[in-house]
């Protein structure tokens, strides 16, 4: 009998898109059983990409809600924290005192922006960007005019300048390393984003740390300040697997799970950016923050646990970005000791990036150039290389290229 076929409830922690997309997989795929989503968000599940964007231009909440047909018949518990998980008596105490019996139970906790202690007490306000109320908040101050600063030069950060200077403020964006979007982005993307931004008036300080702050000025680490109405801080997360650590559930600032989206407790299981999963191209556990993984995570696990016998989940992880009319697309890993450069990588131009490591391709990159991103997708993982100068060739056509016989 498959876990779920079993008698109990499936109860779910976590109302954000990984938690909706595995409720919808479950119902898709017939399953007729008790599911319960208990979320801290009092909101109805809402997207997150839109709030460093349009939400920012056009503040309609009612445009972002995720769509719940597929996700039909759940019984939603809003803006009640689960406090504890005892896997023994497999029951989530809430914060409201309540208690919840699981057959089975599926982290969907998502994951929480690191704070930065140096403005603790600055008289302007002083927002990370997760929920929609944090949007709200930001973007009540995002008026023309006013002087917003950017701590951290990853996607937030980015994303959220180049909206804000859309909109007639003027933004000052401070990255502690000395180019933007380490975590995601080849030196090369990096490099032309960052010039993308300067060249639209973003005051970029790269290498500079903040040390504190004086009345309305952020003082940073060479002695220099930036005056701010606000401030947004957007230096990474940490997961919210508090619950899990404490039930004994292997965690390393994410749960781990298996292919099959199990913890190392029976019954358990775990999706969406809470985990810390193999990577199929790094073959390393990391925490896969996209919005893809989340959806196709938790629609992965939903089938295993209607079908033990499918194909475990390994997407290959790939994320976009949009900045000023900059759509970004990347796949893969964006490291590499190689890389095919296929256009003209500098502001203004759309090209693709292919990145290699000892020989095989880790990672791809679109720069304004969609139609392209899909067949690039397929040099990801143990295929061989095409003849290296028709990649490079900006004129050639990949899905002929993709499609001839390589050795
Ligand atoms: P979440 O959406 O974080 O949902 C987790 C939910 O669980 C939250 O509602 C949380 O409050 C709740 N929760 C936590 N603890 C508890 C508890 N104890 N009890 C009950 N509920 C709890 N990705 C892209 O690929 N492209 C983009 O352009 C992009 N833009 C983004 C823009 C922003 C501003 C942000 C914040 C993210 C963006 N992402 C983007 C990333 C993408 O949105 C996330 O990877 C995705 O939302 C993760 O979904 P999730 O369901 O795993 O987690
Ligand atoms: P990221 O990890 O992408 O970037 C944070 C950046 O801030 C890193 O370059 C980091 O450097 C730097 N940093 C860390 N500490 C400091 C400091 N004290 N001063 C200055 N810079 C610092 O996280 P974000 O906050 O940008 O994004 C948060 C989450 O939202 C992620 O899960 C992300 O995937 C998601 N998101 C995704 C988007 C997308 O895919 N388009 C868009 C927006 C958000 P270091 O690497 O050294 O820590």
């Amino acid at each position: 009998m498959t876990e779920v076929a079993m008698q109990g409830p499936v109860v779910v922690l976590g109302g954000g898109l990984a938690a909706v997309s595995f409720a919808g997989g479950l119902r898709s795929g017939g399953f007729g059983g008790e599911i319960v989503c208990v979320s801290d968000e009092a909101e109805p599940p809402y997207d997150r990409p839109p709030l460093s964007k349009e939400f920012q231009r056009e503040g309609a909440a009612d445009k972002i809600r995720l769509d719940l047909s597929r996700a039909h018949d759940v019984q939603w518990l809003r803006g009640t924290p689960a406090s504890k998980v005892d896997t023994q008596r497999r029951e989530v105490l809430l914060a409201d005192g309540r208690s919840l019996g699981y057959r089975t139970l599926v982290f969907a906790t998502g994951a929480t922006p690191r704070r930065l202690p140096a403005l603790q007490g600055a008289p302007m306000p002083v927002i990370t960007l997760r929920t929609l109320d944090d949007a709200q908040r930001i973007r009540a101050g995002l008026t023309a005019g006013a002087r917003l600063v950017v701590i951290g030069g990853g996607v937030i950060g980015l994303e959220l300048a180049a909206t804000a200077q859309g909109l007639g403020a003027q933004a000052t964006v401070i990255e502690a390393l000395d180019r933007v979007m380490n975590r995601c982005a080849s030196a090369t993307l990096a490099a032309v984003v960052a010039q993308s931004h300067r060249e639209r008036g973003v005051d970029l300080r790269l290498g500079r740390q903040v040390t504190g702050f004086d009345g309305h000025a952020i003082l940073l680490d060479d002695g220099t300040h930036v005056d701010a109405d606000l401030v947004v801080v957007g230096i990474g997360v940490v997961a919210n697997d508090a619950l899990a650590r404490a039930a004994d559930i292997a965690c390393d600032d994410g749960i781990f799970v298996d292919r099959f989206g199990r913890t190392t407790c029976p019954g358990v299981y775990a999706i969406g950016d809470v985990t810390r999963q193999r990577n199929p191209i790094s073959e390393r556990f990391e925490r896969i923050e996209t919005w893809s993984n989340a959806q196709n995570q938790g629609l992965a696990v939903a089938r295993t646990l209607l079908d033990p016998t499918v194909t475990p989940y390994a997407d290959i992880p790939w994320y976009w970005s949009d900045q000023y009319d900059l759509r970004i697309q990347v796949a893969g890993v964006s490291m590499g000791d190689d890389e095919i450069v296929r256009g003209d990588a500098s502001p203004g131009s759309k090209f693709s990036l292919i990145q290699l490591h000892r020989g095989r391709v880790v990672g791809v990159t679109c720069m304004n150039n969609v139609r392209e991103f899909s067949s690039l997708k397929r040099l990801l993982g143990d295929v061989a290389l095409p003849d290296r100068a028709a990649l490079a060739d900006p004129g050639t056509d990949l899905r002929k290229l993709l499609a001839a016989p390589r050795t």
